[in-house]
């Protein structure tokens, strides 16, 4: 049986691939990733955006929207990146394939990786319910989805 890993995003690890330029570097996610195989992974670089970037949220809908054409992804100048946030969706599905991952350590509220609640397309710091775009690929996918937070 292949050995299974954890996908984490790389912000939560203290790569500095999050917008600003920096990271989320959370020493709970350094203790939960300790002795095991971790694949760290940025979406939102995968999909081919540039850091820093300007920040985005998913407007009118959630990853699920987004997955089905149904709701896009607009940067805080009115830019759609959409396609960005879905190529970066399913690189890191392809990713979670080829290491046999099974479960998800994802950046909390954020339009690619939040679990269970993300900023709701105002950048206002406002919440609404539902995942970011490559949460719900994964989770789609039989994956188990976490945060940092819970
Ligand atoms: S939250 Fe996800 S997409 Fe954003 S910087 Fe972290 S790993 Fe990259």
């Amino acid at each position: 049986m292949k050995e299974e890993s954890i996908i984490v995003s790389a912000c939560l690890l203290g790569v500095n691939c999050k917008y600003s330029g920096e990271n989320n570097f959370s020493d709970k996610v350094k203790e939960i990733c300790k002795g095991k195989k971790v694949i760290p992974v940025c979406p939102e670089q995968l999909g081919g955006m540039s850091t820093p970037r300007n920040p985005a949220e998913i407007i009118n809908g959630t990853g699920k929207e987004v997955l089905e054409k149904n709701a896009k992804v607009i940067d805080n100048k009115g830019r759609d990146v959409t396609a960005y946030f879905i190529k970066g969706a399913e690189e890191t599905f392809k990713i979670a394939k080829l290491f046999n991952c099974k479960k998800a350590i994802l950046k909390a509220k954020s339009p690619s990786c939040g679990v269970g609640e993300i900023y709701n397309g105002t950048f206002s710091k406002t919440l609404v319910k539902g995942n970011g775009v490559t949460a719900e690929i994964l989770k789609k996918n039989g994956i188990e989805i976490i945060t940092e937070l819970y």
